[in-house]
């Protein structure tokens, strides 16, 4: 095959007839297939206008076209994958903020992307699916934005992917990320993980996540492998996913995996037959009971690793076996290098807590349009993630928190990582939320939201009273929320600040 300079084409690496993309009651993909659609995608939008350096928003339903569209749309221009739940002050502000050319929608689109991209001046185009045609292929229509564009591809230094953080801490932040940061980083998660054209990925996560888009579709498209692309995460449906697609592995997000975990019992077969060879979670603390009961349950590894929108996901991961695995460690360096460091600069030793830094080829060289922002994260020549841990002597590292959720009771700080593990170990609680509430006196003191496992109970002075057995006092939750179920970001992340106000505390 004649080598083709960009990366999109470059990360479909698989053999011409190996699987690439599936979905429920589709055909597949092959690879082969796969730089068949990126290469008329990009010719398709060099003629509609569209080329390098140009921003295309991509706002379609999960599922495998929002995987291929992205593969193929980041071979010409720049993409921009936007969550389809947005309503139209957001997309607004989306697409104004990403500077967008054009947007990518499904045919037969009815949310307010049209009427908020026409009212922008942004050219709208649709991707036509054939309903027989392998998962993931389409043809665009629409009218061309511009002159024919240059027929290049894109460049290692192009952005392929811009992407805003989670919001999880402050106002989302706008990440853009090049070929070659989304492909070291594809290359490295593969390599933690061993993928290999054997591998195929259960891919539960959004695709307008970091996680979802580098983690799941492009690792496994480096290695030749293949991806199931569901409509999303669906606790219900997971175990028919996990019969139907066969798959070697599945990544998601700890809340993600506490949702799975009460359905397994019910799906003793399914679970019997699965050929999971490790669960991957990452993008928030996996609470260790949580890790435990996964590996009863499955039967295989689980790997925690360390990711973030500006490492263009993974910074750090633990091994598979026979490497090494440590519950409660997001692992050793996996990607960038990995560092602690105190607020004036000085790297620490192992054992020592400070902020943790990265640098690498996987590191975006910015936020855009936001000096302030860049002025901070890149001081001492690496980049600040914002995130506190710790290294032990293994080079392992453990994230005690991140540095804006910590809580101060009146200049005690108090990380609520360390309280969400004391109180998971209650035997009646199945997921748990630490977090700041106002306090007249001292700032903030300690509140927590408890989900606790079915048909099991418990109090809030029972669930303090357990808290008081293992914390100093002036870590233990002054109140105890029990909820059916504790509110999370589009990402399914559970977010602590803010938590308070929004649960009227
Ligand atoms: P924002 O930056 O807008 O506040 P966000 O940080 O949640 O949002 P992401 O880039 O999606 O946006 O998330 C990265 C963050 O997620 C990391 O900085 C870290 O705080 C957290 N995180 C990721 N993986 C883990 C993990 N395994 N353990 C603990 N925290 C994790
Ligand atoms: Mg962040």
């Amino acid at each position: 095959a004649e080598a083709h300079p960009d990366l999109s084409l470059r990360l479909a690496a698989g053999a011409d007839d190996a699987p690439a993309i599936l979905a429920p009651e589709r055909t597949t993909l092959t690879h082969g297939g796969l730089r068949s659609l990126i290469q008329a995608t990009a010719e398709r939008l060099h003629a509609l206008g569209i080329g390098r350096g140009d921003r295309v928003a991509i706002v379609l339903p999960n599922g495998p076209e929002m995987a291929t569209a992205f593969v193929a749309a980041a071979a010409a221009a720049s993409t921009a994958p936007l969550n389809p739940a947005y309503r139209a002050d957001e997309l607004d502000f989306y697409l104004t903020d990403i500077g967008a050319k054009a947007i990518l929608v499904a045919e037969n689109e009815a949310g307010p992307a049209v009427a908020v991209a026409e009212r922008l001046g942004i050219g709208v185009l649709r991707l036509i699916v054939q309903p027989d045609a392998p998962a993931g292929s389409f043809t665009i229509e629409g009218a061309a934005v511009g002159p024919q564009a240059a027929p290049d591809m894109a460049g290692d230094g192009d952005i392929a992917l811009l992407l805003h953080t989670s919001g999880t801490t402050s106002r989302p932040k706008l990440v853009p990320l090049s070929h070659a940061n989304i492909a070291a980083s594809a290359r490295h998660i593969g390599a933690t993980l061993g993928l290999s054209a054997d591998d195929r990925c259960l891919n539960i996560m959004p695709l307008f996540h970091i996680h979802g888009l580098i983690a799941a579709v492009l690792s496994s498209l480096a290695a030749g492998g293949s991806i199931f692309c569901t409509p999303g995460f669906n606790a219900l449906r997971f175990f028919q996913w996990l019969g139907d697609a066969r798959p070697s592995w599945y990544t998601a997000v700890p809340t993600m995996h506490q949702a799975i975990l009460p359905r397994a019992a019910r799906n003793a077969e399914v679970l019997a037959a699965a050929r999971l060879r490790f669960i991957r979670s990452s993008s928030a603390s996996l609470p260790a009971q949580v890790m435990g009961e996964l590996e009863t349950t499955f039967g295989c590894p689980v790997i925690e690793s360390y990711g973030m929108t500006e490492a263009a996901h993974q910074m750090a991961s633990n091994r598979l076996p026979p490497g090494l695995r440590k519950p409660g460690s997001v692992g050793a360096s996996a990607g960038p290098e990995v560092a602690v460091m105190a607020p004036d600069g000085r790297l620490l030793t192992a054992g020592e807590t400070g902020e943790i830094v990265i640098r690498g080829p996987n590191v975006t060289a910015g936020y855009e349009k936001n000096p302030d922002a860049n002025a901070t994260a890149f001081a001492h020549g690496w980049f600040h993630t914002g995130d506190q841990g710790v290294l032990d002597e293994d080079g392992y590292l453990r994230v005690t928190g991140r540095l804006k959720e910590i809580i101060n009771r009146g200049g005690e700080k108090i990380s609520p990582l360390e309280v969400d593990d004391v109180l998971m170990d209650h035997p009646a609680v199945a997921q748990v939320v630490t977090f700041a509430m106002p306090h007249d006196k001292l700032g903030e003191d300690v509140a927590a939201a408890v989900v606790l496992r079915e048909g099991m109970s418990a109090t809030e002075s029972d669930i303090r009273a357990h808290a008081a057995t293992r914390l100093a006092d002036f870590k233990v939750p002054r109140k105890v929320l029990i909820l059916d179920e504790i509110p999370k970001g589009a990402t399914g992340k559970l977010q602590r600040i803010g938590l308070a106000a929004k649960l009227g505390l």
